[in-house]
């Protein structure tokens, strides 16, 4: 079952990048399996599918630690200071950086660590409330500040678009992040690459391509609805 969607959701974004003149290779499916059982992404890993993505440092350790083969473990969940140095390691990217004092925080665990720590920005574009994430015009200042930190990688940037009706509200967003990257690169920062926007979930992914994302996080189409209550 669990395949059978991957499989599907996969074959899609193959098809919606094609359509929009994109190459389907640069798009990364992140298999979202937050609150699914171990048993569901080994199911996965047996057709070679290697990232997923949780959004609790704990679940992210736990599975980390009992999976049977390496795989990507994205972090794309809000991250609190004092659970970093927990993660530092093991996540293959964190999606959801979002302030200076977390930022500091990587820096030094990754010092610890010794690895550089690969990072995404969270840019709350829609300006819910609700949400994590900087605001647009907090962005540049932010990538200048954090580029200096020599343990901390900046490879693009994130959004979590709202939960809309119709997926094509969102494209207003993705099309801003997706500008704000371009503005990024073109000051040619050091240690900063904007080759990643992770943007576009379950109801949302298509335009999310259409609009030049490169990591899309599905966690619904795969693996079905969540329970939070068990
Ligand atoms: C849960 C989650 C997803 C996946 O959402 P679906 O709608 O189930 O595809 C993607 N990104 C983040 C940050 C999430 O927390």
């Amino acid at each position: 079952m669990v395949i059978d969607n991957y499989n599907f959701i996969k074959e899609d974004i193959v098809k919606t990048a094609n359509d929009c003149g994109r190459n389907p290779d640069e798009i990364t499916l992140i298999a979202v399996s937050k609150t699914k059982p171990l048993s569901d992404i080994e199911e996965l890993i047996t057709i070679g599918v290697e990232d997923f993505g949780e959004n609790k440092v704990q679940e992210l350790c736990d599975k980390y630690e009992h999976v049977s083969k390496p795989v990507n473990f994205h972090l794309i969940g809000h991250l609190q200071t004092n659970k970093v140095k927990y993660v530092v390691d093991k996540a293959c990217m964190i999606h959801s950086v979002d302030s200076i004092k977390l930022a500091k925080e990587i820096q030094k665990e990754a010092v610890k660590k010794n690895v550089i720590c690969q990072i995404l920005i969270e840019v709350n574009v829609a300006q819910e409330d609700s949400k994590f994430g900087l605001k647009v015009s907090e962005v540049i200042p932010f990538v200048e500040e954090v580029s200096t930190y020599p343990n901390i990688h900046i490879n693009g940037l994130m959004t979590i678009a709202p939960f809309v009706e119709n997926p094509e509200d969102n494209r207003q967003y993705f099309h801003t992040l997706k500008q704000l990257s371009l503005d990024i690169k073109s000051k040619n920062i050091d240690n900063v690459s904007m080759n990643v926007l992770s943007m576009g979930m379950t109801n949302d992914y298509k335009i999310a391509i259409e609009e030049g994302s490169t990591m899309v996080r599905v966690g619904t189409a795969i693996f079905g609805a969540r329970n939070y209550n068990i």
